[in-house]
């Protein structure tokens, strides 16, 4: 199958290694040149885990040479570049290709269809891990589970070709009728875990030490609880809050920093627009009040305006 993954971090790298693996035709698309030289350079994408190092033969264009008529494209960018990013490669979507996200975030799906008609669109999460080490090189960081869903709620050929092109690949992905649930909850799960370490530049493990922090958590996953039942999407709050008592376990992966707190040290723009920001908009469309969220995204927002006077210690 010919296959074009656009927005080739992390994650994007690592799912067109696995799909090379299953002997398809993988072309990276990415806006970053240093990147795509490296790939280029190296003749292909350097891939390490806990106990290697391989070198996976991979193409890698920027988004205006990207070639072909791919079956699959996979979007794999930040939430915020999805548009720009399907947008870019527009000359490479015919008739039948179907897109894939396995992002995080809401909006991807209405990003996407803006440029495809929703049936051709299959949405998913992703529980793996994957590190970007520079230009031309990511760590893949263990094993996770892939479960997709067409956007139109069917199950037709369209799901099928994204079920095909994992076959044989060493992800294993299936088809879940909830999708949309696990899509909130993991909104959920970053709106608490994402923002909150990046407000106190800390490792997820340290939240707890402060004692209410789950009031301050409770009450962000229970106005997006109120949000997504507004658009007929049930999302339990409990599981939510024990996905999150589990991952602040330092036993568990608790001194991960998360990719949120990483993008605003590295003075990358984050996806707060596509959390806690989505959760404000869409409240206020449903006359929900979202106070919780709304003090977080701006908050945020105001983290990524003034990173560059932040103080490490106090002036002499
Ligand atoms: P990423 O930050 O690795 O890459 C996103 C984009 O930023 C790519 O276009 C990449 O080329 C570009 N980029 C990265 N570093 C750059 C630099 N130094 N200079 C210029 N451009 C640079 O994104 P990701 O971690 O692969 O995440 C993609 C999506 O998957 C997001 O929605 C994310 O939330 C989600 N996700 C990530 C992980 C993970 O472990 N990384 C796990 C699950 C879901």
């Amino acid at each position: 199958m010919e296959i074009a993954v656009v927005g080739a971090g992390a994650m994007g790298c690592r799912f067109g290694a696995a799909l090379h693996s299953a002997g398809h035709q993988v072309q990276l698309v990415d806006p970053w040149v240093d990147h795509v030289a490296a790939i280029t350079r190296q003749g292909g994408l350097l891939v390490e885990d806990e106990s290697s190092s391989r070198l996976v033969e991979l193409t890698a264009n920027l988004p205006a040479d990207g070639t072909g008529s791919p079956t699959l494209i996979l979007v794999f960018g930040k939430a915020m570049q999805t548009a720009s990013l399907i947008g870019a490669v527009r000359h490479l979507i015919t008739d039948t290709t179907v897109v894939l996200t396995l992002q995080n975030g809401l909006g991807n799906i209405e990003a996407i269809a803006q440029f495809m008609p929703v049936d051709r669109i299959v949405a998913g999460v992703t529980t793996l891990g994957t590190e970007l080490l520079g230009p031309g090189r990511i760590r893949s960081l263990g094993d996770g589970d892939t479960h997709v869903m067409q956007a139109d709620g069917r199950q037709g050929s369209t799901v099928g070709t994204v079920l095909a092109a994992f076959d044989g690949s060493p992800i294993t992905v299936d088809v879940s009728p909830d999708v949309q649930i696990m899509i909130w909850s993991k909104v959920a799960f970053n709106s608490v875990l994402n923002t909150l370490c990046s407000q106190m530049y800390a490792p997820v493990s340290a939240l707890p030490a402060y004692p209410e922090f789950w009031t301050v958590a409770g009450g962000i996953i229970d106005e997006i609880v109120q949000v997504a039942a507004a658009e007929n999407v049930t999302v339990d709050g409990a599981k939510v809050r024990q996905t999150i008592a589990a991952a602040t376990d330092p036993e568990m992966s608790g001194h991960h920093l998360p990719s949120m707190l990483q993008d605003l040290i590295n003075r990358r723009p984050t996806e707060i627009e596509h959390l806690n920001g989505e959760i404000v908009r869409r409240g206020r469309a449903h006359d929900i009040p979202t106070p919780h969220n709304e003090l977080i995204w701006h908050l945020i927002r105001m983290a990524e305006a003034t990173r560059d006077q932040r103080i490490s210690e106090l002036p002499h």
